[in-house]
């Protein structure tokens, strides 16, 4: 069974790999960013709110993130999921270990795709999402550094991250993930 997640910067193509890894793999994509918009989409109470601080470039509260996830792990299939957007904060971080403790999921990989922030910016200017222009980039970014990159070390530190270049034909950067997790 797999048990991955993704991680890296906005924009780095976790959505575009994650896809791409859940569909030869069979795996639930649970996309937090994508549960968040369909919210909004549907007119929730929660997707109003969580599209109002999407817009900014802010992070829905840790609390809702936790919830959420927490769900949808309990339902995924005996293949196994990739978690893309989460966690995003260290508090995010350490309620995860609880799940995966909770859930009885032991074989966690991390996959830190790594693209450098001029190639990001060009790609989600092109992208044209309602919170790819460049002021809320600028917060996403701001927001990466300050919040998310703990995360990084939190993983580090339990050796389950594995660096992956992010740049170059997306089938060749699939392969390398698929290689890097068997
Ligand atoms: P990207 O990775 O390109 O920034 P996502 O689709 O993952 O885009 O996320 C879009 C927005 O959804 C984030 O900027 C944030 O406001 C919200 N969001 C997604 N995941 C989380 C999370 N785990 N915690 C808090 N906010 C989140």
């Amino acid at each position: 069974m797999h048990q991955l997640i993704i991680y890296g910067p906005p924009g780095v193509g976790k959505g575009t790999q994650a896809e791409l890894i859940a569909a030869k793999l069979n795996l639930e994509h649970i996309s937090t960013g994508a549960i968040l918009r369909k919210a909004a989409e549907d007119g929730t109470e929660l997707g109003i709110q969580a599209k109002e601080i999407m817009d900014r470039g802010n992070l829905v509260t840790d609390d809702i993130m936790n919830g959420i996830v927490k769900e949808s792990l309990k339902k995924i299939n005996k293949n196994g999921f990739i978690l893309d957007g989460y966690p995003r904060t260290l508090v995010q971080a350490m309620a995860l270990s609880e799940i995966f403790n909770e859930l009885g999921f032991k074989d966690i990989k991390v996959i830190n795709l790594i693209a450098d922030e001029n190639e990001i910016i060009t790609r989600l200017l092109k992208r044209g999402r309602s919170d790819d222009n460049r002021e809320t980039i600028a917060n996403r970014f701001k927001v990466y550094l300050e919040s998310t990159s703990p995360v990084k070390e939190y993983f580090s530190k339990q050796n389950i991250i594995m660096d992956i270049n992010g740049v170059g034909d997306i089938e060749d950067i699939n392969k390398v993930i698929l290689e890097s997790i068997k």
